[in-house]
């Protein structure tokens, strides 16, 4: 089996934690690599991240990774975070640009993710390991597919050693995306983003923001199976499985679950890969 690594969210009610603390045991079993923990860019949600990267390590004596974006911060409240993060025994960062919620205000002094890159390379030499996002079908926001090929690239030669991928359902997506960034010089490792499908419209709504393409074929297929929620789950489960069995034997170097802090579609997929 591969390199695995699965992404939480940070609870916010008391029913949340309960609930991540039985994901958590559920999916620790599969032994991840690490697990990591989201990050709003609001600043209401800072010490939430925090909170459960502190309560994965110390609770389940899992390798934790913070999520930390620039956009909504200064310098010295990214500074102060670090160095938290640092204290509380963490290796590795996922650093990124993040999005503003709509009218909250002006993007911080660092403005893209590189920025925030070199920021930690500086202030931590080679403390961090740090995770960058990459985006096979590429990012919303870009001008075109190729600078956003050669932004990925700066921002990973600014001090990345590893890049985790959005999510997709099209494996050529990601195959034609190493290759490309291969050309360009960048040879660290990108582990694709996988998220097993447990909710379609909930999953329809999460792409249309973040620009991932759902196949036309499996939206008509989830269609078609309506509500029938045992029928989605086991076609959700297979394709993602399928998916993932593809990504590996073409040379993918590790899977990254986007869990939503729920044990069962994960598990539904590992369970098919054993
Ligand atoms: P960047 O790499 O900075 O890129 C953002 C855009 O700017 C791209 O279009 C890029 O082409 C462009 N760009 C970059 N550099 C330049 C430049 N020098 N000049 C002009 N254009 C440039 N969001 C959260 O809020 N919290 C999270 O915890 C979180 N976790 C994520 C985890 C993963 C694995 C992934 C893939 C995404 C995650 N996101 C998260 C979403 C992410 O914050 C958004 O996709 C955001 O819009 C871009 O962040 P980035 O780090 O990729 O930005």
């Amino acid at each position: 089996m591969t390199a695995i690594s699965f992404e939480f969210f940070p609870p916010k009610t008391d029913e949340q934690r309960a609930q991540l603390d039985r994901t958590v045991a559920r999916l620790a079993r599969h032994r991840p690599e690490f697990v990591s923990c989201t990050f709003g860019a609001g600043g209401s949600t800072l010490s939430y991240t925090a909170d459960t990267v502190r309560h994965l390590l110390q609770r389940h004596g899992l390798d934790a990774a913070p999520h930390l974006s620039c956009v909504g911060g200064s310098c010295d409240e990214i500074a102060a975070l670090l160095d938290e993060y640092r204290e509380l025994g963490c290796r590795r960062i996922v650093a990124l640009r993040g999005d503003l919620p709509s009218g909250m205000g002006q993007p911080g002094e660092l403005r893209y993710a590189s920025d925030l890159v070199a920021f930690i390379r500086k202030r931590h030499g080679d403390h961090f390991r740090i995770e960058v996002a990459a985006y096979p079908e590429t990012h919303p926001q870009a001008d075109d597919a190729l600078a956003d090929l050669r932004h990925f690239r700066t921002k990973v030669h600014a001090g990345a050693d590893s890049a985790i991928t959005q999510y997709f359902y099209n494996a050529d997506a990601y195959f034609h995306f190493v290759d490309a960034v291969r050309a360009l010089g960048v040879e660290v490792p990108i582990v694709p983003g996988i998220m097993p499908i447990s909710n379609f419209s909930q999953l329809r709504r999460f792409s249309a923001q973040c620009g991932a393409e759902i196949p036309r074929w499996v939206e008509k297929k989830m269609q078609a199976l309506g509500d029938d929620v045992e029928a989605v789950r086991e076609f959700g489960a297979d394709l993602v499985a399928k998916l993932c069995r593809r990504l590996v034997e073409g040379g993918a170097p590790g899977l990254h679950f986007y869990t939503l802090n729920l044990a069962r579609p994960t598990q539904a997929v590992l369970a098919r890969l054993q």
